[in-house]
């Protein structure tokens, strides 16, 4: 099988894999237990939670460990609606764009039925908000902020930075004018707009690092860097209010209770140190292999799309629109034929309406059905891309033969 959706999933990096094995049975014990064995999984735990601190530029003190993104992200949005709630602050708008992964989407809906109001910005044919619009859609009543990084399905990227920027410029103009109004005539001081990003899918290929980023909040996930699965990372910056969805043995400073998953969080931490010291290099030779792929692939099925342009996508992601036949057939055919690519984003799967991010590029539903997505890694070869290629384009020439019969009958 050749491989072609490491944005589902990576597997674990034998590296990693050779850190995490001690905790599994020597190393065993429970790091809030206070015997010497306990303390010991604790260090282990503190030193990795201080090399991930480093590489993000945040305290080791910022830094909640949980599930997985899903969790991270769920942890982000509805904690910080809830702190906000416990400390009497009535606002209730949150701003998000309309591509968001379901981790996003699910819960802000959630908080929709408590009374919230979401605005979901659109994204341009690029997949990508605009600066302006987000500026029009903030209001007073505007608490949060939650854009993604990078999209799961297109690649598409967004300009956090400076999302990032313009909120915090927004922030001290409020801070400055209410300081400047006479103290008898000042309304409440104005609380700030956070800006949390899903940055999931970026870890691999960006600089993730939240003082560059202008960000409060990050979420991450172990098993989309060559670390372990079932491991997230939730950082928030000290001034961020938020309060546990979890209640139990107060772990992770009372933010998210339950035992340490301890060679999950060394797995996690090794794998991502990793995958941040080499972000610039595996960027370019992603880059070189997708180019090589998209290439190929253009030339054996001339028929096919870019979703988004390529080159505006991160380096693992090549999103064709297969036109003709549906993104679910052409991924069993190539099942069959030995190539793992997906439709849209893994957790969707299963899910047979059109994608929402697609129909959000301004594609029909149909053309967004016919949407498939392949991501790549270092560990693809040209040799099995130029094969991978080959098997597309049987299985393709298969799937468009059996959709004409279907269609004839
Ligand atoms: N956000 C994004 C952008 C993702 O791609 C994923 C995984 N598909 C998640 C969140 C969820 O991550 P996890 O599997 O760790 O819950």
């Amino acid at each position: 099988m050749i491989y072609l959706d490491y944005s589902a999933t990576t597997p674990l990096d034998s590296a990693v894999l050779k850190k995490m094995l001690p905790y599994f049975s020597r190393d065993f014990a429970n790091p809030a237990s206070i015997h010497s064995v306990g303390q010991s999984a604790l260090k282990a735990v503190e030193d990795a939670r201080h090399e991930f601190a480093k590489v993000l530029n945040l305290k080791a003190s910022e830094l909640i460990f949980c599930s997985g993104a899903t969790e991270a992200n769920n942890l982000a949005l509805q904690g910080l609606a809830k702190a906000l709630r416990g400390k009497g602050d009535k606002r209730n708008h949150i701003i998000t764009s309309s591509i968001e992964h379901d981790s996003i989407l699910e819960p802000l809906h959630a908080l929709e039925k408590y009374g919230y109001t979401i605005t979901r910005l659109p994204v341009n044919k690029e997949g990508v908000i605009s600066l302006s619009s987000l500026e029009h859609a903030i209001t007073d009543e505007t608490m949060l902020v939650s854009i993604g990084f990078v999209n799961s399905e297109v690649g598409s990227i967004q300009p956090v930075s400076k999302i990032g920027r313009l909120i915090r410029k927004i922030n001290e103009r409020r801070m400055k004018e209410w300081l400047n109004t006479q103290t008898r005539k000042r309304g409440a001081r104005p609380q700030p707009i956070y800006f949390h990003s899903d940055a999931t899918q970026a870890a691999n290929y960006f600089s993730c690092s939240a003082k560059l980023l202008n960000v409060d909040m990050l979420s991450f996930s172990g098993h989309k860097v060559f670390g372990p699965k079932g491991i997230g990372l939730l950082t928030v910056k000290r001034d961020t209010p938020l309060e546990a969805l979890l209640y139990g043995g107060h772990q992770e400073r009372n933010l998210r209770s339950g035992t340490l998953n301890v060679p999950a969080i060394i797995g996690f931490a090794e794998a991502f140190v990793r995958a941040q010291k080499n972000y610039k290099k595996s960027a370019t030779e992603v880059t070189i292999l997708k180019n090589y792929f998209a290439r190929e692939l253009k030339k054996a099925i001339p028929q096919i799309k870019e979703s988004i342009n390529l080159s505006n996508a991160s380096a693992a992601h090549a999103n064709f629109l297969f036109t003709g036949v549906g993104g679910d057939a052409l991924v069993a055919a190539l099942d069959e034929a030995g190539v793992a690519a997906s439709t849209g984003s893994a957790c969707a799967s299963g899910d047979l309406s059109a994608s929402h991010t697609i129909t959000s590029l301004g594609y029909t539903e149909s053309e967004a059905r016919s949407a498939l997505r392949f991501t790549l890694s270092r560990l693809n070869t040209k040799k099995d891309l130029k094969t991978a290629v080959k098997r597309i384009k049987q299985a393709y020439t298969k799937a468009i033969q059996r959709f004409e019969k279907a269609s004839q009958a």
